[in-house]
């Protein structure tokens, strides 16, 4: 790849992941598994090798999980709380042991299960509990304290009384506690959690202690921090004596030497995974000699003496039930296979995605069979073999007609997909709606699947810019709604009218072309009249973009459908404008805090919190002498006040949009 390719790859890479570990860390709300995660991070790792001078010291690489919240109060760690060197196979294990025994040659290996959960420290000062914290950036984590007392397995006062100890361990929720809360939060209505680590940590990082002690976590501990009164020479020793003084220390622990041991040690953690009430990702592997560990030291993020080897996507059998067909947005015919339930990657799965005719046809999978279904992380699913037939199964056809307007079905033969080609089939048009509104499109908050289906069936719409037109009288008219629901829904209506220009592109569910691509589409042309005048080739040129993507840009373009909503979405107001943003790296708020004042004309608080986010700062809700800039908008109060008193510098919004640009 060449520098300039290089270059541009990073920053996407970096902005990527910065997003994905605030979903992650901050949100507990994952939008991709670990397992895409990983690999992007070892893709921007490879370049940043490649290419040195690409490496920044804010890179996604540098940096160990999220930030510190300013829900809680911040703490400082006295020992940093480092994360670790993933390694994915046995060679990797391998080398590892060969280094660690070229530079010792007796070097022992405490191998441990690496429990999925958060890693908090725990501080006891003359034998007492007297701190609890997050790991944060590894630097600075937030002060949990009263949370971590829920947990009844950590104590409160030691057996044994020393001046100081600290403890780092991993909080965890038990399969069983994860699944009662996913159905108690189905029931409630509210967005379960994805994961039990994700479950974890959000039970962890509650305002209200009571919350927390009501989701039953538990703690294993892994490593002594520091400690006064007591000396030691492995990491065994420590293990022992933390056992001793009360703590729950991390299960089925070995020590060994050679690398295949070590193999060994990791197949049989692997071979009971199933059984253990709660999630492991992998196995530890730690240098046991405390004074190896000390000469070995440590990277910016991680120790030299220690790496985790993660385990491959989990797999297991069920019996495949029933083949439904989903119509999606734009009118692909999706199947999907249903199956008895399993228990995978510590979430319950039923469905998984069957793709097309010819994944089926490759894979001669046929309702009745026993099938193999492997979770690639955390998130999602998919059906990797049938392993046999019943005894009458017979190949399985996708139907011919659409399953919801009965409309004839065309293959589309590039994509090997089968669409129904109505594009006013009830399903599509409502897929469409749903999209349009949706949180990453333009963001009308309120107007989800239930009151796009009542509108249809009131024939209150028929398109996106119907939206637009609708009013107070008309949305009185559905089922549930008062005054004070119309007028919010008009509002967050009439809100979405400034939504960016990226926005409103991938709200047309243009084929292909998703948020990613909207936006690279839009800050390559800066204008939808330069997009609606490109040619295929000047798109394709686009990094990220490729002929078949360029493609469904000219086409949608040049559609009089799509030329006609552009319209009358102009017609109804929509500004469309697009700010082009940069990545963390040489953006002027990059590393900076920035408040958010007053109202703002151009866009929502949440979408400049998300442009200044992605350029790098940190955005705060209180002004302090740490503030850098105060973003003032129209009747800004006692913040800009404040900020005026410390004398920070404030912009206005303009000034904010010009220093984005910049
Ligand atoms: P990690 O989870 O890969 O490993 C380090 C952690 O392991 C330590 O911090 C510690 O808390 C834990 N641990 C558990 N048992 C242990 C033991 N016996 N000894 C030592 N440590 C033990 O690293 P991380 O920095 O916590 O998280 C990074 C990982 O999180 C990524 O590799 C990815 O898989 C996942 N992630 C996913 C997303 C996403 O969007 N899906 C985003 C960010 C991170």
């Amino acid at each position: 790849m060449e520098h300039k390719q290089a270059k541009q790859r990073v920053r996407e890479l970096s902005t990527l992941l910065e997003q994905y570990n605030h979903e992650y860390y901050v949100l507990d709300n994952p939008s991709v598994d670990d397992y895409t995660y990983d690999t992007l991070m070892h893709e921007l790792a490879d370049l940043e090798q490649q290419f040195p001078d690409l490496l920044s010291p804010h890179s996604p690489t540098q940096r160990v999980g999220g930030t510190a919240s300013s829900t809680f109060d911040k703490v400082t760690h006295a020992v940093q709380m480092q994360s670790l060197q993933d390694v994915f196979s046995f060679e990797q294990v391998g080398s590892f042991v060969t280094r660690c025994h070229e530079a010792f040659p007796e070097a022992e290996f405490s191998v441990e299960p690496k429990i999925d959960g958060l890693s908090v420290s725990l501080l006891y000062q003359d034998g007492k509990l007297t701190l609890g914290s997050t790991r944060g950036d590894g630097f600075v984590g937030e002060d949990v304290t009263a949370n971590l007392k829920t947990i009844r397995s950590i104590p409160l006062t030691l057996k044994e009384t020393l001046p100081l100890v600290e403890v780092r361990g991993e909080v965890y929720m038990s399969r069983e506690q994860f699944l009662a809360l996913v159905k108690q939060q189905e029931e409630n209505y509210e967005q379960p959690f994805k994961n039990p680590r994700n479950a974890a940590a959000g039970s962890l990082r509650q305002k209200k202690a009571s919350i927390t002690a009501k989701r039953k976590l538990d703690i294993f501990v892994f490593n002594l921090q520091q400690c006064e009164g007591r000396t030691f020479s492995t990491h065994d020793e420590t293990l022992r004596f933390l056992e001793n003084t009360g703590f729950r220390v991390i299960p089925g622990r070995s020590v060994c030497r050679t690398t295949e041991e070590i193999t060994e040690a990791i197949r049989s953690i692997g071979e009971m995974r199933n059984d253990l009430p709660y999630d492991i990702d992998g196995v530890v592997i730690k240098v046991n000699d405390l004074e190896q560990r000390e000469a070995m030291g440590a990277t910016s993020k991680t120790p030299k003496w220690a790496i985790a080897y993660k385990f491959p996507p989990e797999e297991k059998q069920t019996i495949l039930r029933e083949i439904e067909v989903n119509v999606g947005r734009t009118g692909a015919l999706t199947p999907v296979a249903v199956f008895d339930t399993i228990l995978l990657a510590g979430t319950s799965v039923s469905r998984a995605v069957l793709h097309n005719q010819d994944f089926i046809t490759e894979k001669d999978i046929r309702i009745g069979d026993t099938i193999v279904v492997r979770k690639a992380g955390d998130i999602i699913p998919e059906v990797v073999q049938s392993l046999s037939h019943t005894a009458d199964a017979v190949p399985y056809r996708l139907p011919e007609c659409c399953p919801v307007c009965g409309a004839s079905a065309v293959r589309d033969e590039e994509e090997a997909v089968l669409r129904c080609p109505n594009i006013t089939c009830p399903a599509q048009m409502h897929k469409q709606l749903v999209h349009f509104a949706s949180r990453d499109a333009m963001n009308i908050d309120g107007l989800g699947s239930a009151i796009v289906t009542a509108l249809l069936e009131k024939k209150l719409v028929r398109d996106a810019a119907d939206f637009y037109h609708l009013t107070k009288e008309k949305l009185l008219t559905l089922d549930g709604f008062k005054d004070k629901s119309a007028e919010n829904l008009l509002a967050a209506i009439e809100n979405s009218k400034s939504a960016p220009l990226d926005r409103v592109i991938f709200a047309l569910g243009i084929r292909n072309i998703g948020q990613k691509a909207a936006t690279l589409l839009c800050a390559h042309f800066g204008s939808l009249d330069a997009i609606e005048n490109a040619d295929k080739e000047e798109i394709a040129e686009i990094e990220g973009y490729g002929e078949v993507m360029a493609e469904s840009v000219v086409t949608a373009m040049h559609s009089p459908s799509v030329r006609q909503m552009l319209d009358r979405l102009k017609e109804a107001g929509l500004t469309m404008q697009f700010t082009k943003t940069e990545t963390a790296t040489d953006n002027f708020f990059s590393g900076k805090t920035v408040v958010l004042t007053g109202t703002l004309s151009q866009m929502k608080r949440a979408d400049a919190k998300g442009m200044l986010e992605r350029a790098g700062a940190k955005v705060s809700g209180s002004v302090s002498k740490k503030t850098d800039y105060v973003i003032a908008g129209e009747d800004a109060g006692s913040k800009l006040t404040k900020a005026q008193e410390l004398g920070i510098t404030v912009l206005s919004e303009q000034e904010m949009l010009e220093k984005l640009q910049d």
